[in-house]
């Protein structure tokens, strides 16, 4: 086999599933590993990509398990002798308030989004550091906005996000004399089943669009899209980054006051 062989956690639906399908279009893979907890849902997503003429097999694994972290790595390169590119998607998040948030929730969220992350990059650098032709691999971590905005309510999804940003760059600067690149993606809000209330409640929606300075949620394809490149050889001197997929979120938005030009103008016509 000629082509990349990429790993995605999380990836039976949502921002996941997006990214393995674009991966699978892209003509650099011969191989895609989908992951879900449910087996099914995830083989639904490898159908699709074989029947877009690219190999793909279906791993199930909690993410939040480190025996599963361990057990997909070694399937995948089992099944397909390497690995080049890790995608750690998978995430879940909660919606409590900070007092009332007890160490079981804290931990489950900590788990699936911080620790999952680093047992899965762990297996997959011991494999990359092992491979030629090409040597080296390629982790993409999937963070959030929140890994730089607070966001109350939700302690242990932000500081798993905050925590996952400085894995990232420890581990872009670790391993970057063995050609194994590690960066972040941090989208801003998408429309996927993990906030499916914003499709539900059309308040939430316009307070979240007042946040967003060019108005609207993203789609996960968008995501994909900076995934894509960022996995691909036209990023092969990025490391250590994030890159921002979030309509200008982090723009601090409630700076874009009227100017006093406008505001003279408005007095104008107020005044007409
Ligand atoms: P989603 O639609 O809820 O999809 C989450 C995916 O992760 C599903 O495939 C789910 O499948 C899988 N998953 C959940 N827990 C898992 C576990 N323990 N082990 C393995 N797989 C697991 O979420 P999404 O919106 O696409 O989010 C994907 C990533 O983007 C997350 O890291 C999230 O924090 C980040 N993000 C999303 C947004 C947004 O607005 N949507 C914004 C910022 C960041 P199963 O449930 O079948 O296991």
């Amino acid at each position: 086999m000629k082509g990349k062989i990429a790993v995605i956690t999380g990836s039976s639906k949502g921002i996941g599933r997006a990214i393995a399908i674009a991966l699978a279009k892209s003509k650099d893979y011969s191989g895609i590993v989908t992951n879900a907890r449910y087996q099914t849902e995830a083989e639904a997503v490898s159908d699709e990509i074989r029947s877009m003429g690219c190999n793909s097999i279906a791993i199930q694994a909690d993410v939040s398990n480190e025996k599963d972290c361990i057990s997909l790595i070694r399937q995948s390169v089992d099944h397909f002798n390497r690995i080049d590119v890790l995608v750690n998607n998978a995430g879940i998040q909660e919606d409590i308030p900070f007092t009332e948030t007890s160490l079981l929730e804290w931990s489950k969220v900590i788990a699936v989004d911080l620790t999952g992350p680093f047992i899965c990059s762990r297996e997959a650098v011991k494999q990359m550091l092992k491979q030629a032709n090409p040597k080296g691999g390629n982790i993409i971590n999937i963070s959030s906005v929140h890994q730089i905005i607070p966001k109350p309510h939700y302690i242990p999804y932000a500081t798993s996000k905050a925590g996952i940003e400085m894995m990232t760059k420890t581990m872009a600067l670790e391993l970057a004399r063995n050609n194994i690149r590690a960066n972040l993606v941090a989208p801003g809000a998408i429309q996927t089943e993990m906030n499916r209330e914003l499709k539900e409640n059309t308040k939430l929606m316009e307070a979240v669009i007042d946040k967003i300075p060019m108005g609207r949620v993203g789609n996960a394809d968008e995501v994909a899209n900076i995934v894509e490149f960022l996995a691909s050889d036209k990023a092969s001197y990025v490391t250590g980054t994030t890159f921002f997929v979030d309509g200008g979120m982090t723009l601090y938005p409630s700076f874009l006051l009227p100017s006093s030009h406008d505001l003279e103008k408005h007095k104008k016509k107020a005044n007409s």
